[in-house]
């Protein structure tokens, strides 16, 4: 599986753009992309 996004896309947390090197968590809905580490490490709210 390859899993991309656009740099302009908006972090899942904080809205800023992922840029090049986004962070990704794979939920059961969906893939989630970050900004950075800090963004992807949510706490579980589903
Ligand atoms: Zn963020």
């Amino acid at each position: 599986m390859t899993e991309s996004l656009d740099p302009k896309a908006p972090c899942d947390l904080c809205s800023l753009p992922v840029g090049v090197k986004p962070c990704f968590l794979a939920t059961p809905e969906k893939t989630l992309g970050f900004c950075c580490e800090g963004c992807k490490d949510l706490p579980d709210v589903a």
